[in-house]
């Protein structure tokens, strides 16, 4: 079953259509890569998948958890923060515990997990990550594409069923955008399902299935990467 269905999606901020008709269903172990011009409603779609806007029409399935038009319930949503992992902009590690802290206290207090089995999570992704010898560091010891990796081997560590990223190196210096990319690649590799926004083409072009290209709202074009980049 997809992991991602949405069906007849609108969405209005006040009186600002800001999602229309939107259809997307998502398959296991695709990468998906959302592009479009800023204010075209991007990161409005995949906070709508993660439940963290509500929506006016439509359908929508995430993970087996159905939820309609105004009604998302608590329950809803922390099935879905169980089932679906996502990466911001804004990496929003707490600043007052270590990188091991950050990793551990999701599964702990949200996600039923023992201590030791969310220690071992932990330090298996940041293995993963490249950033095993920063366990005991404090994020803002670390330059920003590490935090981005540490916020990814979070969200790694509550086992999701598909990541959503929210423009995961726009925030980023230029020379950090490369090791934050090349971490999301080796996701993308062993087969984890990803719904990505992001200006990077070069990385669209290596790693996506699929490219949806957004204007106004609207599901404007959907497509291989190739149809993209290589149309004449
Ligand atoms: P994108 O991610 O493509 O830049 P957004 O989804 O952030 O676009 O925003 C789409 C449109 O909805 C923009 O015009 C934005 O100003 C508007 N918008 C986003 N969030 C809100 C909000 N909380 N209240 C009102 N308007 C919003
Ligand atoms: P991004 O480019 O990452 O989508 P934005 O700068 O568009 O970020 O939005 C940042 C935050 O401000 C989001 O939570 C969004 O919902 C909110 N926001 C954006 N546009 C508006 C708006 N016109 N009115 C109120 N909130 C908005």
């Amino acid at each position: 079953a997809p992991v991602v269905q949405m069906h007849g999606i609108n969405k209005w901020y006040g009186r600002y259509h800001a999602l229309r008709d939107i259809e997307l269903q998502v398959q296991p172990g695709e990468r998906i890569v959302i592009c479009g011009p800023s204010g075209s409603g991007k990161s409005t779609l995949v906070r709508t998948v993660n439940l963290l806007e509500p929506f006016q029409q439509g359908r929508l399935d995430v993970c087996g958890v159905e939820v309609g038009a105004d009604e998302i319930t608590r329950a809803a949503r922390l099935a879905v923060n169980r089932r679906v992992g996502m990466v911001f902009q804004q990496f929003n590690l707490f600043p007052h515990m270590t990188v091991l802290q950050n990793l551990t206290v999701g599964p702990v207090w949200g996600g039923g997990v023992s201590r030791r089995e969310a220690h071992e999570r932990a330090m298996h992704y940041l293995e993963r990550v490249g950033l095993l010898d920063q366990a005991d560091k404090h994020p803002a010891q670390l330059s920003g594409g590490q935090q981005q990796r540490v916020a990814i081997a979070r969200t790694l560590c509550t086992r999701p069923q598909v990541v959503l990223f929210d423009e995961p190196t726009a925030s980023l210096d230029p020379e950090m955008v490369n090791e934050v990319l090349q971490t999301m690649e080796s996701l993308a590799g062993e087969g984890m399902t990803m719904l990505i926004v992001t200006h990077e083409m070069g990385f669209a072009r290596r790693v996506a299935d699929r490219v949806i290209f957004m204007d106004q709202g609207q599901v404007i074009e959907t497509a291989p990467p190739q149809a993209f980049f290589d149309a004449p």
